[in-house]
């Protein structure tokens, strides 16, 4: 059925009747460009309609709205939409409202939501910022956020609502281990600020909350002084342990500021379109090397550098590579700004859509898996399963980081171990075999089950309360008494599906 035909009949008659009180009544919209883009997201997978969509003006609009709702007696959820990256309908809301929260920075009175301290350590930036709008606005006064995601066209408030993760995490933490202070709008339409001192429960709550407690309108971001540049090395291994193991040594000694890892299949290009890195002379090589092999896994990492230490950074490269035992001839490497670096995934996607190639399903799968489990993930999934059903065409991510860097009252869930490897299984598909790789991500997860290992979800998606309990452990009990405190009408993020029936 069109999404006209959903949205007729879906029951949202009632519900403009009663918003038609509200002053924010002229901020929403009910036709099909607003409520299509809401009842979508980058998964192409899911698709919940809304009854209305708010694009808000100000705080004060948001605040009306979750407090109006609050006090109907049949409340509709609420859902703040960032860039709508999620994979499965998370910032959807089926028959209620979507807040459009990019719709502040272009309407906000005062203008400017990123605003940097004089005293330069940190920034003030609305929830709806994009991250490279951050990186961009920070630049200009020589700074920079210290944790990223690979890709910046994601928001403050999204990637906080989960963690935000990359090859930064092992050396200061995920994004959400490098907010000083929050405001956020709570589900009962309270506003409220809230930091380590102040308003902590909420603090905690709501950093890797999935949404579940307030809308985050802002954030203070930890800053420090940008690089100019990066030298960025790749280093590909045809043994997993020895790859893991280089790994592991690497996050272990100082020296780097990012490191990351992934799989290559001899079925696939050996460049994806997440990461062009290899030439096509390397190309050839590699080819014959995956070949060879069937699996190859490749390093990357990064040291920074700018004008004092443009002379010392081979060297100090150099030296990090000494000693590890990666495929003789196998190293790469590349000198880049560190504004194309960050940005990186930037032209994939430019490419992909050129090709009318990334409104795609992604049927996506991260996971964290404890080191004392990564081999035996590495021999049942990437070996096993992903190489010999030969269906993923990846990206596939696998990378350590430390949980010394994770915050444990925050919502956010990880393994019991003091190293876990971030996987990503990052799969595209087209319309009519997305559910094939979905059966192998239901394999995958079965097999981790059977095999007794210990694995979190991220950007975790479930069908049943009971797997939500699972996910959490012993962090649900916490996780319901701050939902009963700061959304006790359970309205917001109704797609995350964790209170909300499926
Ligand atoms: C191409 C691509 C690359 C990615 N790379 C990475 C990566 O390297 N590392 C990583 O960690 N993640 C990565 N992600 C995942 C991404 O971080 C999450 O999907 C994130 O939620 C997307 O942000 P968004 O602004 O699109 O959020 P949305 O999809 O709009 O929302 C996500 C959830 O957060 C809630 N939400 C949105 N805004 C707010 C707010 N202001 N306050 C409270 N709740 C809010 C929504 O209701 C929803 O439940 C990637 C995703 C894509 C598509």
């Amino acid at each position: 059925m069109s999404i006209i035909g959903k949205f007729r009949r879906s029951n949202n008659s009632q519900l403009a009747f009663e918003i038609d009180s509200l002053g924010v009544r002229a901020k929403l919209r009910y036709d099909l460009e607003a409520i299509g883009l809401s009842s979508s997201d980058y998964g192409n997978i899911v698709q919940e309609i809304p009854s209305a969509v708010l694009f808000p003006t100000s705080i004060d609009d948001i605040m009306e709205l979750i407090k109006f709702s609050n006090e109907c007696p049949l409340p509709f959820n609420v859902a703040a939409r960032g860039h709508g990256h999620s994979t499965r309908g998370q910032a959807m809301a089926h028959n209620g409202v979507v807040v459009n929260m990019l719709s502040l920075e272009k309407q906000c009175k005062n203008g400017n939501r990123i605003k940097v301290s004089t005293s330069g350590n940190y920034a003030d930036v609305g929830g709806e910022q994009l991250w490279i709008d951050v990186l961009n606005a920070t630049l200009q006064h020589g700074l920079a956020p210290v944790s990223w995601t690979d890709y910046l066209y994601l928001t403050v408030g999204g990637t906080l609502s989960n963690a935000g993760i990359s090859g930064q995490t092992f050396l200061y933490g995920p994004q959400i281990s490098n907010v000083l202070e929050m405001d956020v709008i709570t589900g009962k339409g309270d506003f409220m600020t809230c930091s380590r001192d102040k308003n902590s429960e909420l603090f905690y709550a709501v950093l890797g909350g999935l949404g579940q407690f307030g809308i985050i309108t802002s954030a203070r971001i930890l800053l420090a002084k940008a690089p100019k540049r990066v030298k960025w090395a790749r280093m590909l291994y045809s043994d997993f342990s020895i790859f893991t193991r280089d790994q592991e040594h690497l996050i272990s000694i100082k020296g780097l500021e990012y490191l990351e890892g992934s799989v290559m299949m001899d079925y696939t290009p050996t460049n994806n379109w997440r990461s062009s890195f290899f030439s096509p002379a390397h190309e050839s090589q590699i080819s014959s090397l995956l070949k060879k092999h069937g699996i190859v896994y490749c390093l990357d990492m990064v040291k920074y550098y700018d004008d004092e230490t443009v002379n010392s950074v081979d060297k100090e490269v150099e030296m990090l590579q000494e000693g590890l035992n990666y495929i003789p001839g196998f190293a790469f490497m590349k000198d880049q700004t560190y504004v194309d670096f960050l940005n990186r995934v930037r032209r994939g996607e430019i490419n992909l859509k050129s090709k009318g190639l990334w409104d795609v399903p992604h049927p996506w799968l991260n996971l964290f898996i404890p080191k004392s489990r990564i081999m035996d993930f590495n021999a049942g999934v990437f070996v096993d399963i992903i190489h010999r059903q030969k269906m993923s065409t990846g990206p596939l991510l696998v990378y350590p980081t430390t949980k010394i860097k994770w915050d444990d009252r925050m919502s956010v869930v990880t393994p019991d171990e003091d190293i876990f490897y971030c996987v990503g299984l990052l799969h595209s598909s087209s319309r009519s075999d997305w559910q094939d790789l979905d059966n192998q991500n239901n394999e995958i997860l079965e097999f981790c089950d059977r095999a007794g290992i210990e694995m979190k979800q991220y950007l975790p998606h479930y069908k049943s309360k009971e797997d939500w309990i699972k996910h959490f452990g012993s962090k649900w009990n916490t996780f319901q008494e701050r939902k009963a405190q700061f959304d006790p009408r359970m309205l917001l993020s109704p797609g995350q599906k964790i209170f909300n029936a499926v």
